[in-house]
């Protein structure tokens, strides 16, 4: 999709540190970090939220590219937390669906 912020970070048209990338999922660190370790994993195709997809394959090597960068990042055996924030009352801002992958602190539950 032409305006997306994240189809163009995915196509390198706009800047982001790299984190992971294959042939459907790319992975960038969250310019606005809420832990130590705060990376977004995208697929490369777009789907708006959560809402939108019933692709399971996407959706399912999207949790488990997710899984790798935490794993990458060093976060398995402490632990992290894997975050779909789904529209605007869930906090979703980019309409791009996205899985936060935070972890490097204590995570509270229940969460914010
Ligand atoms: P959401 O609130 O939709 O779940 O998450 C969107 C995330 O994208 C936020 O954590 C926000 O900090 C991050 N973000 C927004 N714009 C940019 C950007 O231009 N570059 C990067 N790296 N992250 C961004
Ligand atoms: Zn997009």
């Amino acid at each position: 999709m032409s305006d997306c912020l994240f189809c163009k970070i995915a196509a390198g048209e706009i800047p982001a540190t790299k984190v992971a990338e294959n042939d459907e999922f790319f992975a960038f660190r969250d310019i606005n970090p809420q832990a130590p370790i705060h990376v977004l994993a995208i697929p490369k195709r777009h789907v708006p939220s959560l809402n939108e997809s019933d692709d399971g394959e996407l959706l399912g090597g999207l949790v488990l590219f997710a899984r790798d960068v935490a794993r990458d990042e060093g976060l398995a055996d402490g632990g992290y937390r894997v975050v779909i924030n789904t529209n605007a009352g869930a906090g979703q801002t980019v309409f791009h669906v996205h899985a936060h992958v935070l972890g490097g602190r204590p995570m509270g539950w229940p969460p914010g």
